[in-house]
C-alpha cells in the first residue's frame, strides 16, 4: 500500500537535510513498501553514497531491484551489503541478506574465517552457532537441563543478549504464559530458530 502522507514526510525531510542518510533510506523504505520500485532505487542509492555502512539500505535496495526485474543487480548489492554487514555485526541484516542470495541462486560470500585456536578457547572463548564468530562464553549455563546446556556450548554470550531481548517481546507479542507447558514450548522453539539451533 501507498502510504503518501509517509512518503511526503520523508521527502521534504530529504530536502530540507539532503546529507540525511536516515531521511534517504526511510524515503527509500517508504517506497519499497509501497512497491513503487523505480523511485526507490535512486534514493537508496543515495543513503549508501552518504554512508555504505547503512547495511539494513542493501537489503530495500535489493528488493526494489527484484521489484523492477533486475535480479543481477540485486546479487552485486546483496554481494557488497553481506560483507559490510558481516564487518560490523549486523546479524539481522546479514542473515536476511544470506537468505535473499539463496533464493536467487547465488553464493553467499566467505565470511571473514574465524579459527577458535586453544588459546582463544582456553580463555573463554566459543566459536557461537549463531553469529559465526569466536565470543565469550557465557559464565554458566543460561538454565539447567539439556538445552541449557547446548545454549551454553554453542551460543555467545552477546547473542544470547540479545535473544533474551528478543525473547520478551515473544513473550509481550504472542502472550505467552510460561508456567503452561505448551506456551513453554512455543517458547523454546522461537528461541531455537532465533538462535539457529534448528
Ligand atoms: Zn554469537
Amino acid at each position: 500500500m501507498v502510504d503518501q502522507v509517509r512518503i511526503d514526510r520523508f521527502k521534504s525531510m530529504t530536502e530540507a537535510d539532503p546529507q540525511n542518510e536516515l531521511g534517504f533510506m526511510s524515503l527509500g523504505r517508504a517506497y519499497v513498501e509501497g512497491q513503487l520500485y523505480k523511485q526507490a532505487i535512486p534514493v537508496l542509492m543515495r543513503a549508501l553514497q552518504l554512508k555504505a555502512e547503512l547495511s539494513p539500505v542493501y537489503v530495500l535496495l535489493a528488493q526494489a531491484q527484484c521489484g523492477v526485474g533486475d535480479p543481477e543487480g540485486a546479487v552485486n548489492t546483496l554481494t557488497r551489503g553481506y560483507r559490510i554487514a558481516d564487518e560490523h555485526g549486523d546479524l539481522m541484516p546479514r542473515n536476511q541478506m544470506a537468505d535473499m542470495l539463496k533464493e536467487l541462486g547465488s553464493p553467499i560470500p566467505e565470511t571473514r574465517q574465524a579459527v577458535l585456536t586453544p588459546e582463544l578457547a582456553s580463555a573463554g572463548n566459543i566459536q557461537c552457532r549463531r553469529c559465526g564468530r569466536i565470543g565469550p562464553k557465557m559464565k554458566e549455563r543460561p538454565f539447567s537441563g539439556a538445552l541449557g546446556e547446548q545454549i551454553h556450548l554453542s551460543i555467545c554470550g552477546p547473542c544470547f543478549q540479545l535473544w533474551i531481548r528478543e525473547g520478551t517481546k515473544v513473550i509481550n507479542e504472542l502472550r505467552l504464559n510460561l508456567t503452561d507447558s505448551a506456551a513453554q514450548d512455543v517458547y523454546d522453539q522461537h528461541m531455537m530458530t532465533f538462535l539457529g539451533l534448528n
